[in-house]
């Protein structure tokens, strides 16, 4: 089929104002958000439910076409971008933003695959509920694209990452049938999780349409501490103490690097260093309550004491109100905003066992400054999950170009590290383009197999995402 005619049914399917074909309509849609990624595609499809992408998948497919599924385009691994002008069809969920149901008895909340984070956490309190996954993009990042790469963010200590927080999913796969199995069940044990497939498969599998959701009980109280430290160890030390001490309640462990808190205070506007005493990095941290907003700051407080006394602390502020909370997790959440200011960097998202972390840190550290003496390096994010991403801003004076150029050799000097520590190249952002060939130097063979057995199984056609993860 000529193009205009394979487009021709596309408006019919979606309606001709759904289908962008137009330079400056696409180009939102084709430029990753640091701008690391250009795509091209034949077209954008705006389909309004799974019936029509069931539709777009069988033309895709009988005319030998690509999809490339795409929610919020916040992805930080190019996944979300098509690159083929003349074979792939982008299909954004953006319109399809429905709640479906939200049902407090159940605890659940089903909603499609278009919904905002946000949107889902003001849903989830109308029902005095807690959706718990939340991250810096929660403003843009979509339900299908939060699935499809298994998200974390600084809420998985207590209720884990995007798979942990999923009971059902409705899918359209590559023969165009629509999965349905948004159910609401704890407990499911009738053979294989499918599900499990879908999440952090990064729209290599079928295309997320909508999903059931676990929701929680708001807790009665929150507080949010930042407290100065010496050391990355004395951070890991704090959250064993903390994580003992607090019964399970605390909710996040961040760490920030004296050089991404210079970087936030530069860049950032109505941002303030809440703590007077310069210190060469900081835990930022959230205890949760059952009883009221009194006993988090009571036992939060008392767990600063302590480790104060135990001199891994020395200075220490606990916000006091909403608003000095969020002045606090806006430290944290400007930190990829900031940096971005300070030219061109090199971002490694990853994972390396608790244990390992403090003397991984100091070899990686070592390593990088090794090569490039000059490297301005931003260790930041969940120690407390043993995550970190490891940034690396361009040196004063050095060109964009040039200093991008090193990509290869620091991701390679990183990663040999992080593997010899037993750690993960990806902890949270998933593979797409960006990490596919490490991925595949990396992952062992057996497990690649397996991959590609699934991937085949159901996608036999490489309909989904063709060039990304494998
Ligand atoms: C400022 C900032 C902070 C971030 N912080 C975090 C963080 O703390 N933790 C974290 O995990 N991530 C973080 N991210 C990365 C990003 O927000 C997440 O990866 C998010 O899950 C992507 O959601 P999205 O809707 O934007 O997906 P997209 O970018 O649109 O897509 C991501 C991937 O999912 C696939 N996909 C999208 N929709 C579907 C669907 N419906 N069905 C099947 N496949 C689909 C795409 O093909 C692509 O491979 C951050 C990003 C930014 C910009």
């Amino acid at each position: 089929m000529p193009q205009a005619k394979t487009l021709e049914t596309i408006a019919r399917i979606i309606g001709a104002k759904n289908l962008l074909t137009h330079p400056s309509d696409t180009k939102p849609y084709l430029t990753e958000w640091r701008e690391n990624y250009r795509g091209k595609a034949l077209c954008i499809a705006l389909p309004l439910s799974p019936k029509d992408i069931s539709e777009i998948v069988k033309l895709a497919a009988k005319e030998k076409l690509h999809i490339v599924p795409q929610s919020g385009n916040t992805g930080l691994v190019g996944g979300q971008i098509p690159f083929d002008k003349n074979r792939a069809i982008l299909v954004s969920l953006a319109r399809m933003n429905k709640i479906r149901e939200l049902n407090p008895t159940n605890n659940s909340i089903t909603a499609e695959a278009g919904c905002i984070l946000a949107n889902l956490h003001h849903t989830a309190e109308t029902a005095n509920r807690l959706f718990p996954l939340t991250l810096a993009s929660k403003g843009s990042s979509q339900l299908g694209g939060l699935l499809a790469t298994n998200a974390g963010g600084h809420n998985v200590l207590r209720y884990g990452m995007a798979r942990d927080l999923t009971l059902g999913l409705e899918c359209v796969l590559a023969n165009g049938k629509i999965w349905h199995g948004l159910r609401a069940l704890r407990k499911d044990n009738r053979g294989y999780d499918l599900k499990n497939l879908f999440i952090g498969s990064e729209g290599t599998l079928g295309i997320i349409t909508a999903a059931v959701l676990k929701l929680f009980p708001i807790p009665k109280g929150e507080t949010t501490f930042l407290a100065g430290l010496q050391t990355p160890q004395q951070a890991l030390d704090c959250f064993h103490w903390a994580q003992a001490r607090s019964g399970g309640a605390l909710s996040a462990f961040e760490l920030i690097p004296r050089i991404g808190m210079d970087f936030v205070l530069k860049h950032i506007p109505e941002t303030r260093d809440p703590i007077r005493n310069p210190s060469p990095c900081y835990l930022l941290g959230a205890l949760d309550s059952e009883i009221s907003a009194e006993d988090a700051s009571e036992k939060a407080q008392a767990i600063l004491s302590e480790l104060m006394e135990k001199n891994l602390i020395k200075d220490a502020v606990l916000a006091s109100s909403e608003a000095r909370r969020e002045a606090l997790w806006k430290l944290r959440e400007s930190m990829s905003e900031a940096q971005k200011r300070e030219g061109a960097s090199l971002k490694h998202d990853i994972s390396v066992p608790l244990s390992k972390m403090a003397r991984f840190l100091e070899e990686a550290e070592a390593a990088v400054k090794a090569f490039l003496p000059e490297a301005r390096i931003v260790a930041f994010g969940h120690i407390g999950d043993g995550n970190l991403h490891i940034n690396i801003s361009q040196p004063v004076g050095m060109s964009a170009d040039g200093f991008l150029a090193l990509r290869e050799k620091i991701g390679r000097i990183l990663y040999d590290l992080v593997e010899s520590f037993d750690g993960s190249i990806s902890a949270e952002h998933g593979i797409g383009v960006l990490k596919r060939d490490e991925l595949a130097r990396r992952k062992s063979q057996t497990e690649l197999e397996m991959m590609r057995q699934i991937k085949r199984a159901l996608d036999p056609d490489n309909l989904f995402n063709p060039g990304k993860l494998l």
